[in-house]
């Protein structure tokens, strides 16, 4: 067992007061966002993907956010991050995605859990499953209309030996209906090119989506939820909303579609920050280079900070000399390489001190840095910026949903 597996040690490892860093949450910006996704969508059901510990905002406080907010349902990759919301004591409806075969899926049918099912093993398994518990297993049927992904394929195969054929996933899924185990609540795809409006790809997946549920209809189920839309089609392609929307990175109020529109554009309040006290204070002579291998040195004297963040806790590497920063209030960039648990930063002959707070990102709103730009400064997204910071950095939540919900 890890360190941090044993919940006393946890809560040492991610003590405030030990641990000179902190990612702060804003609740009410989650809930704000929930709103404002809804009305992208003409007010039309949503539920908040939380997989990831909510892309790194934490689960249980951010899915109840969520869920003040408006959102319906939750939506989760892995099964135990369904059992973690249940054990949280979360009643509303929660679907979880990610099953795999010689998973033992009873609990989650006890549990009231929706397991979406891209394959026969896994109707199976959860008829299996109400069997032996008594009650009806819930799913949602993925089908994939082109992401070429998991989902039972609604295109062509070569082979009906390998992947699951759509029409052959709904034949059992009405047999097993009829035999009162199993309800298919929903039907549900994924999009390959949302973040591209426009593509080609995007009308022709909704078309093939169309042609899977009346196929489902025709065959006798009645699903009472469809959805096909993640963040980028939510706010991009609003007629791809059928039932209901799905979106994730959005809910925390970053876009998901940066060349077409900021988080602000869209109306979104980014819900996290990052920030750290300065650990260190040093005055460095020209031509003094720092942090591993010395990549960074300058031909003056200069004023250097360490910041008690690193690749261990989030930070990307790639971001070394590069990455945004505010420290004391002014712009400045990560200097040398990014460590373990450390970084250093350049901050000329500004009068910063022991203690003042560097912030790595936030929403932007007091002019620091965003997670976008930090995604820019590391050739990545967002999304991957976010879910990075791990449990050895302590959450902080805030907002007038903090007391109640954290
Ligand atoms: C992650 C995920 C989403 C949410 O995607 P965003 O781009 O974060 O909005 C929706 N549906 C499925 C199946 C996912 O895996």
């Amino acid at each position: 067992m890890s360190l941090s597996g044993d919940p006393a040690v946890a809560g040492v490892l991610a003590a405030p007061r030990l641990w000179p860093a902190r990612v702060t949450i804003d609740l009410d910006a989650i809930a704000h966002n929930v709103g404002v996704l809804r009305e992208h969508v003409g007010g039309a059901a949503l539920m908040a993907v939380v997989k990831a510990d909510a892309y790194g905002h934490g689960l249980v406080p951010s899915a109840r956010a969520a869920l003040a907010g408006g959102a319906c349902s939750l939506g989760v990759a892995q099964a135990s991050e369904a059992v973690a919301l249940r054990r949280a004591g979360v009643t509303d409806p929660v679907l979880t995605w990610l099953v795999a075969p010689g998973m033992d899926l009873a609990p989650l049918v006890e549990q009231d859990i929706e397991v979406a099912a891209s394959t026969p093993w896994t109707l199976q398994a959860l008829a299996e499953a109400a069997r032996a518990t008594g009650t009806v297993a819930v799913t949602q049927l993925k089908v994939d209309t082109g992401l070429g992904r998991n989902g039972a394929s609604a295109l062509p195969l070569p082979s009906r030996d390998q992947g699951t054929d759509w029409n052959d996933l709904v034949a059992l899924a009405v047999r097993l209906s009829a035999e009162g185990v199993l309800r298919v609540k929903g039907i549900f795809s994924h999009f390959a090119y949302a973040d591209a409006p426009g593509h080609p790809t995007v009308r022709a997946q909704q078309a093939t989506f169309a042609e899977a549920v009346a196929l489902a209809e025709r065959a006798g189920l009645e699903p009472e939820v469809r959805h096909l839309s993640n963040s980028a089609a939510t706010l991009t392609s609003p007629e791809a909303t059928w039932d209901m929307v799905r979106p994730g990175l959005s809910v925390y109020g970053l876009s998901p579609v940066p060349d077409v529109g900021s988080a602000a554009d869209f109306g979104l309040r980014p819900a996290m920050r990052v920030s750290a006290d300065v650990a260190v204070v040093k005055r460095l002579p020209a031509g003094q280079g720092v942090s591993y291998g010395h990549t960074y040195a300058v031909d003056h004297e200069s004023t250097f900070v360490d910041v008690p963040l690193g690749y261990a806790d989030g930070v990307p590497r790639h971001a070394s000399n590069a990455g945004p920063v505010q420290v004391a209030g002014a712009r400045r960039r990560v200097s040398g390489r990014v460590c373990m648990d450390q970084f250093v930063v350049d901050v000329g002959d500004d009068p910063v001190v022991v203690g003042d707070e560097v912030v790595l990102f936030g929403s932007g709103e007091d002019s620091e840095p965003t997670a976008q730009e930090w995604a820019d400064a590391a050739g990545t997204i967002s999304y991957e910026i976010v879910t990075r910071f791990g449990p050895r950095v302590p959450r902080h939540y805030v907002g007038t949903l903090a007391g109640e919900l954290a």
